[in-house]
């Protein structure tokens, strides 16, 4: 077939066309935006055609119930087939297939906003609909969907879309609204105004309608409004020509004018100093792009008879625009060398639209009936032929020279404003000089005449004595010329010689007193420099006896600091020879710190020595040196110094009085760092034993645990030596163990493990404090475990303290027996702890502690706790003793 040999050819054609069509796309290339306003290459642009089938309506439902659509659609292929028979159809291909499903939004998108995007970027634009009267050219295009938004037609959408785009600013949208009706353009907006003409540029061969309304557009609404009231004026004027809208052209054109910004800087900068210059002269580019969006009249073949009540004439120029349409477009479609624009008005009109610079979409509108294939099929043949044309689009660039005009007028202004201030301003200053200069001048004047006068009347005196000296010199003369004949009297040359020795005298006696004046000033003078220099000398002196003072200074301090050692040490020594003779005094031999279980006594002991005012008291010595000097020691870096000054500070917390004032000084803290940064093996004894005594108290207790003490006293314990060391850690250790707060942490911090691991030196005082340990806590954990705040068997159990209870338990040494003995029953008060105590051995213990134990008390204690355990007389029972 023809049409689709011809189908083809195009979809060759638009291959090519559709990628060079893309400057309507909504991403546009940025060079284009920078481009200057001459140089704008036409792009080629065919001419798009969409088809689109109506539904059919309610009386084709009826009528045609029994007949097929002459018309079925392929959308996906873009194809179209047209019935001719039943077993024939002839195919066509469009751009768009648009089923009678298709909304009107998915219309607007394929149809319309390509072409709107392309005006909004300074092209011509068109959107018409061709079709027979009833298939949907106004449903297409003119909808204004106020019942229904989803109905919105072409023109409405379009607008929103540009609405949306422009800025109110720098842009401006303007509308115009006409009909064609029998070659007359009558103006929708204003309907007086009938006779509206075509305006040709000759140079362009630009279209144009001055005579046409153009009202601004600002909002949607108000263009809606303008729809609407188009649409009436319509109707009243096809009313009145006894005629319908079905043979009359709507027209609406939408002016975009869009400036474009950023051109100015590009430019201006190209031109490197002239810059301002070049800013203030180069016009803006303003981008006119206009939509014009045509609902044609039907294009069914009217009556030539004027059957609707025309005559041949009317019908034939009824006609005539649609027909010349026609004509137009099959000359492009072949490329005839001659297109008759001219002989209409539509085609004068839709110049640029077909064959010019425009950007051209057209939708087809067809019915589905079998009764109108005749029409639907010239409709066809039609959009065919359109999809043939070729524009070559065109951007519509120019340079506003009237803008640039008008800027430069305002410059203008500005600048005579400017000048004529500027005049002013000199004008006043030349005043306000000259004032000034006549103001300078008469006082320069009266300043003349006052000199004058002063100067004049200085000479008059100056004139007067002048006269008068003369006056007495000529007396003087006159006498003097007398004188010769005294003489001779032999009178005046007797006075005139004693008056001479007078004066001689005088004279002498004057030189003399200048000479002694003379001699004064001499002396005086000697006497300032001695003076100065002494000054100068006197400063070095300062100066020297400053550097002497600092030096002074600081040897005292270094003499002072030696003094609180030596009065530490004269302490310690003092204590150690009061130690030394209590126990000579005793005839004992008595260890350095004596048993912390009879601390009491010791320090008893002390405050008696003390009492009796023999040696230095402690309270004296530390009063005189000071805790915080003595604290301080202990991180001096003699090690002797540390030695002294860790003994004394434990000799003081054997106090009780003391204990509170070295806590707070931070001694315990520094304690517990001798222990964990010392390695001496005498500073981790007396800290220890420091530690020892505090831990007596409840509180220090707590501060002890709170500073992590335990793992200082623990790797203390696990790295010493000497027995002494380890029976003051575990003596510290036990002290702890008796505080019914810390049992978990103590035993979580591996306390009980440390207190154990000490039983590998055989002494018996350290046993002696691990078994005072193990009791307090046993003690402790019995009192919890009977609160209920405790649950669960003995830690000392679960940490292995057992097996060394056990071993223990009879240890001939009464301070580690008793110890361990009542260890024992307080864990053989928990039924929990007895299965681990039966296979231990340590019932045969307790049975042994209720039988032969020499403190009535304890013996006591573990009978009834073996009776009353259950565990414990069963296996009593199975062992057959006797309860
Ligand atoms: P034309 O302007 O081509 O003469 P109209 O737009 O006035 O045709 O449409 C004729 C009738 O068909 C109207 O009642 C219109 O609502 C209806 N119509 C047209 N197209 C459609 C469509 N796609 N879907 C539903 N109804 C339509
Ligand atoms: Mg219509």
């Amino acid at each position: 077939m023809a049409t689709s040999q011809g189908a083809n050819s195009y979809r060759n054609g638009t291959q090519s066309h559709r990628t060079s069509l893309k400057p309507h796309a909504k991403s546009k290339p940025a060079q284009r935006r920078n481009s200057t306003a001459k140089d704008h290459a036409a792009v080629p642009g065919r001419v798009r055609v969409a088809v689109r089938l109506r539904p059919r309506n309610a009386e084709e439902s009826v009528a045609d119930a029994d007949f097929a659509d002459c018309v079925e659609l392929q959308p996906e292929l873009k194809r179209l087939k047209l019935r001719k028979n039943n077993w024939d159809a002839d195919t066509y291909e469009f751009d768009e297939v648009l089923t009678e499903f298709a909304s009107q939004k998915r219309v607007y998108e394929v149809v319309a906003r390509p072409v709107v995007e392309s005006v909004l970027d300074g092209y011509n634009g068109t959107i018409m609909a061709y079709g027979q009267t009833g298939t949907g050219k106004t449903y297409t295009l003119g909808r204004l969907g106020e019942e229904d938004n989803a109905a919105r037609g072409i023109m409405v959408r379009a607008m929103e879309d540009i609405l949306a785009d422009v800025s109110m600013e720098t842009d401006s949208v303007s509308v115009s609204y006409m009909q064609l009706y029998m070659e007359t353009i009558q103006d929708l907006l204003d309907p007086a105004n009938d006779n509206i003409t075509i305006v040709e540029d000759p140079k362009t061969g630009d279209v144009s309608l001055p005579g046409a309304s153009l009202v601004d557009i600002r909002n949607q609404q108000s263009f809606v409004e303008l729809l609407r009231l188009g649409e009436a004026h319509r109707f009243a004027a096809n009313t009145k020509l006894n005629t319908e809208s079905s043979r009359s052209h709507a027209i609406l054109m939408v002016h975009v004018r869009r400036s474009i910004k950023g051109r100015d800087a590009a430019l201006s900068s190209e031109n490197g100093n002239h810059q301002h210059m070049v800013k203030s002269i180069k016009p803006p580019v303003v981008r006119k792009g206009k939509l014009v969006v045509v609902d044609l009249a039907g294009s069914e073949r009217i009556d030539k008879s004027g059957s609707e009540g025309h005559t041949l004439e009317e019908a034939k120029s009824i006609n005539l625009s649609l027909s010349a349409l026609g004509k137009c477009i099959n000359a492009l479609a072949e490329n005839s060398a001659h297109v008759p624009f001219r002989d209409s008005k539509l085609t004068r009109l839709l110049r640029d639209s077909f064959g010019g610079t425009a950007r051209t979409s057209l939708v087809i509108t067809i019915g589905p009936s079998p009764r109108h294939r005749g029409e639907t099929s010239s409709t066809i043949m039609f959009g065919q032929r359109a999809m043939k044309v070729e524009n070559m689009v065109k951007l519509k660039e120019e340079f506003d020279y009237k803008s640039l005009s008008r800027r430069l007028d305002i410059e203008l202004d500005k600048l005579i404003v400017e000048h004529e201030r500027q005049q002013k301003a000199f004008e006043d200053e030349i005043e306000r000089l000259a004032i000034e200069a006549q103001h300078r001048i008469s006082e320069a004047e009266r300043n003349y005449v006052d000199s004058l006068q002063k100067e004049r009347s200085k000479y008059q005196k100056d004139y007067t004595e002048s006269i008068k000296k003369l006056e007495e010199q000529f007396m003087m003369n006159q006498r003097k010329n007398e004188e010769p004949h005294l003489r001779s009297s032999g009178e005046t040359p007797k006075v005139s010689a004693e008056e001479l020795a007078d004066l001689k005298k005088m004279l002498q006696k004057e030189s003399n007193l200048r000479k002694a004046a003379e001699g004064e000033v001499y002396n005086l003078k000697i006497h300032v420099a001695e003076l100065k220099k002494s000054e100068v000398l006197g400063k070095s002196e300062i100066v020297k006896l400053h550097k002497m003072l600092e030096d002074e200074e600081r040897q005292k301090e270094k003499l002072e600091g030696e003094i609180a050692i030596l009065q530490s040490k004269l302490l310690q020594l003092s204590l150690e020879a009061d130690e030394t003779r209590r126990q000579l005094d005793r005839g004992g031999f008595e260890k350095e710190m004596g048993d912390l279980n009879s601390l009491p006594a010791q320090v008893k002991h002390q405050q008696q020595a003390s009492g009796n005012g023999e040696k230095p008291s402690i309270a004296k010595l530390f009063e005189q040196v000071g805790l915080q000097k003595i604290l301080s020691l202990l991180e001096a870096e003699d090690a002797d110094v540390r030695i002294h000054a860790v003994k004394v500070v434990a000799n003081l917390a054997a106090e009780e009085t003391n204990q509170g004032k070295i806590v707070e000084a931070g001694g315990l803290t520094s304690l517990l760092n001798l222990l964990k940064s010392s390695q001496d093996e005498t500073i981790h004894r007396v800290a220890a034993g420091a530690i020892a005594n505090l831990a007596m108290n409840e509180t220090n207790q707590e501060l002890i645990m709170a500073q992590g003490g335990i793992s200082f006293l623990s790797m203390t314990a696990a790295n010493a030596e000497d027995p002494q060391t380890l029976r003051m850690v575990a003596g510290a250790i036990a002290n702890l163990c008796g505080n019914d707060k810390l049992q978990t942490k103590l035993r979580d911090e591996g306390g009980i493990k440390a207190l154990l691991g000490m039983v590998r030196c055989r002494h018996p005082d350290v046993h002696a404090q691990v078994a005072r340990g193990i009791a307090n806590f046993a003690k402790c954990e019995s009192r919890a475990s009977t609160q209920g705040t405790k649950s669960g068997r003995s830690f000392l159990i679960e940490d292995g303290a057992l097996p060394w209870i056990v071993q223990n338990a009879n240890n001939e040494a009464a301070s580690i027996r008793r110890h361990i003995e009542l260890a024992l029953c307080h864990l053989a008060q928990h039924e929990i702890n007895a299965r681990d105590m039966i296979s231990g051995g340590a019932l045969w213990e307790l049975v042994r502690i209720s039988r032969d134990c020499s403190r009535e008390d304890i013996k006591t204690l573990a009978y009834r706790t073996l009776v009353s355990s259950p565990s414990f007389k069963a296996e009593m029972r199975r062992l057959r003793l006797n309860y």
